[in-house]
C-alpha cells in the first residue's frame, strides 16, 4: 500500500489507522427517572424494561487524530447536548453522535411528556446519557488496534415500507468490517449502518427496548464474536418496519407492534448483514478528510414554536438573518418570526469511504434522486427547483449516510413536495404526514445546498 498526504495535513504520513469498538449501557434506571416513550404519541410512560439500552462507539486513530462515531437507542438528541459531549472530548477531531431513532426509549427531546404541554424529559437521565457515552468512546479508545478494513453493501427494498407517495426507498445496507492488522486476522468489530424506524413495537408498548435493533445487534454479536455498532441512515419520507410484511419460517405473517415481528425483523436485518459481508471488499480508510458546516435554519413550524414556548423543547435558539451561514444571538425579545436554530452538517473522507452526516431525518429522494418530477400541481411550492441530491453530489461506490447525526431537526422534505394546503398531491382528500415533524419548507434547500458547498470545496485539492 503506498502512502501519500494531503497538503497540510502533516501527521498523515502512515498508511494505517487504528480502530477500537466499546460500549455502555444507557438503559433507564425506572427507580430513579421518570421514562416517557417517544416517537409516537404523548403520554405513553415506561413500565418496565423489556431489553436493555446502550451507547455503542467506534474510536478510529490515525497518526494523532481520533474520530469517534457514537450511536445511542434514543429517539435523537440536540445539536447543543452534542457540544456539550464533545466539550469533554476535546481531545478528538470530531465526533459523530447518532440516535437510532428509537421509538421505545425514553424522551431524550422534551416531546413525548405526559402530555402535549409538559416536557418528557427526565434531566437526571440526561445526565447519565451524556456520561454513558463518553465512558463508551474512552472504553473504546483502550481497544484501539492497527487495523485493514473491508466494505459490504447490499439491497434490501424488502425490509422497508415507504409510507409517503413518492415512493422511494434508500435501501442499501452497509457494513464496515475491522480486521487486526497483526498475523492472526481477527475480527475487531462491526460497524452497521441501516435506513429503517425502529418503531416496529408500535405505539401501545409501554416497555423500554432498542426494538429491532437490539435484536440486529445480539445476532451479530453471536455469530462473528466482535463488538457491533449499528448507525441509522435515511428514514425520512417515510421509511419503517410498520406495515411491512414479514413473515416467520412458517410463512406465517407477523402483526405489528408485537415482539415476535420485531425479533423477526431483526433477524432478517442481521441476514442482510452476513450477506454483505460475504461480498465485502478490502478498503482503504487513510487519509483523513474531514469537513463540517454549521449552518441556521428559520422555525417556521408553528407547533415547535409553541413548544419552545412552553419550555417542552428546550434548544438554543438564535435570530434568523436569512443568511443560514450567519450567526446571530436572539435578543430576549425576538419574535417567534425571527427564531433560528444552529445545526451541522458534515462530510467525512475517510480514505476511499464517504460518509455523510445528515441531522435529521432525511427523504430518500433527496439521498438516491426521485424528487416528484414533473412536479405535482397540487404542491404548495410547484415553482421549488429540485435540491442536490446527496448521492449525486457524494459520489460513491464506497459511502455511507449516517442519519440524526449530532442533531434531530426532524423531517428533511424536498420544498416541491410541501403539501400542506389543499388542493393537496396525488388527487387526495387529506394532506400526507410528514410536514408537522419538519422545520419548515426551507430546511431542505438551505442544508442540501451547504452539503453541496462542502463537497466541492476545494475540489481541485491536489494530491502529494
Ligand atoms: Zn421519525
Amino acid at each position: 500500500m503506498t502512502s501519500y498526504s494531503l497538503h497540510g495535513a502533516p501527521d498523515a504520513g502512515a498508511d494505517f489507522f487504528e480502530v477500537g469498538l466499546g460500549e455502555r449501557e444507557i438503559t433507564p434506571d425506572l427507580k430513579r427517572h421518570t421514562v416517557w416513550l417517544a416517537g409516537f404519541g404523548s403520554g405513553r410512560r415506561a413500565e418496565g424494561v423489556h431489553d436493555p439500552l446502550y451507547a455503542r462507539a467506534v474510536v478510529l486513530r490515525y497518526g494523532k487524530r481520533k474520530l469517534a462515531l457514537i450511536s445511542i437507542d434514543v429517539i435523537g438528541l440536540f445539536y447543543q447536548e452534542v457540544k456539550a459531549v464533545r466539550a469533554q472530548l476535546a481531545d478528538y477531531e470530531y465526533v459523530l453522535i447518532s440516535s437510532t431513532h428509537n421509538h421505545e426509549g425514553p424522551d431524550t427531546l422534551g416531546l413525548w411528556g405526559p402530555n402535549l404541554a409538559t416536557t418528557g424529559v427526565d434531566l437526571g437521565y440526561m445526565d447519565y446519557l451524556r456520561q454513558g457515552i463518553i465512558r463508551a468512546v474512552r472504553e473504546a479508545e483502550k481497544q484501539l488496534r492497527p487495523a485493514h478494513a473491508r466494505y459490504g453493501i447490499v439491497r434490501a427494498p424488502e425490509l422497508l415500507q415507504d409510507s409517503r407517495l413518492p415512493i422511494v426507498k434508500h435501501d442499501e445496507l452497509v457494513v464496515l468490517e475491522f480486521i487486526s492488522r497483526d498475523g492472526q486476522q481477527r475480527r475487531l468489530g462491526l460497524l452497521v449502518q441501516w435506513n429503517c424506524h425502529p418503531e416496529t413495537l408500535g405505539s401501545k408498548n409501554k416497555l423500554i427496548s432498542a426494538d429491532f435493533v437490539g435484536v440486529t445487534v445480539r445476532a451479530l454479536v453471536e455469530k462473528y464474536k466482535c463488538r457491533v455498532a449499528y448507525f441509522t441512515g435515511t428514514v425520512g419520507g417515510l421509511l419503517s418496519s410498520l406495515g411491512l410484511p414479514i413473515r416467520d419460517e412458517q410463512g406465517r405473517l407477523l402483526a405489528d407492534g408485537t415482539w415476535e415481528k420485531t425479533e423477526r425483523y431483526g433477524i432478517l436485518v442481521a441476514r442482510k448483514v452476513e450477506e454483505a459481508l460475504q461480498g465485502a471488499k478490502a478498503v482503504r480508510l487513510v487519509p483523513w478528510r474531514i469537513r463540517r458546516q454549521v449552518v441556521y435554519l428559520p422555525v417556521a413550524n408553528r407547533y415547535y414554536r409553541a413548544a419552545a414556548q412552553l419550555k417542552v423543547v428546550v434548544r438554543e435558539t438564535f435570530l434568523w438573518t436569512g443568511n443560514p451561514y450567519q450567526r446571530r444571538e436572539a435578543p430576549p425579545d425576538a419574535k417567534l418570526d425571527d427564531l433560528a436554530i444552529e445545526t451541522e452538517l458534515g462530510l467525512l473522507e475517510l480514505g476511499e469511504l464517504k460518509i455523510v452526516a445528515i441531522p435529521g431525518e432525511i427523504y430518500p429522494e433527496l439521498v438516491v434522486g426521485g424528487v416528484q418530477d414533473p412536479v405535482d400541481p397540487g404542491a404548495d411550492y410547484p415553482e421549488a427547483p429540485i435540491e442536490p441530491i446527496v448521492y449525486e453530489e457524494v459520489k460513491g461506490p464506497v459511502r455511507m449516510l449516517i442519519g440524526l447525526a449530532n442533531d434531530e431537526i426532524g423531517y428533511i422534505i424536498p420544498k416541491r413536495q410541501w403539501d400542506e394546503r389543499p388542493p393537496f398531491c396525488y388527487g387526495r382528500k387529506q394532506a400526507q404526514y410528514g410536514e408537522i415533524n419538519s422545520l419548515g419548507p426551507e430546511t431542505a434547500p438551505i442544508l442540501l445546498e451547504a452539503l453541496r458547498r462542502l463537497a466541492r470545496e476545494h475540489k481541485d485539492v491536489k494530491l502529494r
